[in-house]
């Protein structure tokens, strides 16, 4: 990851610790999506809750990555909103 954007210099990693926010984001779209995938596989399978669960977490797991990054953007966007950058 850049330090700071190629295109404007905005300053990505403002302090140590930054993209704690960020976890808390990517946690709460992980629980919902979990969620979801689990409630379609409980409609179109007939398998029992402890093997949806799993199956859940498995088919969430190629997601992380573009999760991260997704979370990442949205905690810059929240933090920029709140507390913009004066560097
Ligand atoms: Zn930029």
């Amino acid at each position: 990851m850049h330090n700071r954007c190629p295109q404007c210099g905005l300053l990505f990693n403002r302090e140590p610790g930054y993209f704690l926010g960020a976890m808390y984001i990517s946690y709460g779209i992980a629980l919902l999506v979990i969620f979801v995938v689990g409630l379609l596989l409980w409609v179109v399978t007939n398998l029992r809750i402890d093997r949806i669960a799993i199956w859940a977490v498995v088919l969430f797991l190629p997601l992380v990555p573009a999760l991260t990054l997704l979370s990442r953007v949205l905690w810059i966007y929240l933090d920029h909103k709140i507390d913009p950058a004066t560097d």
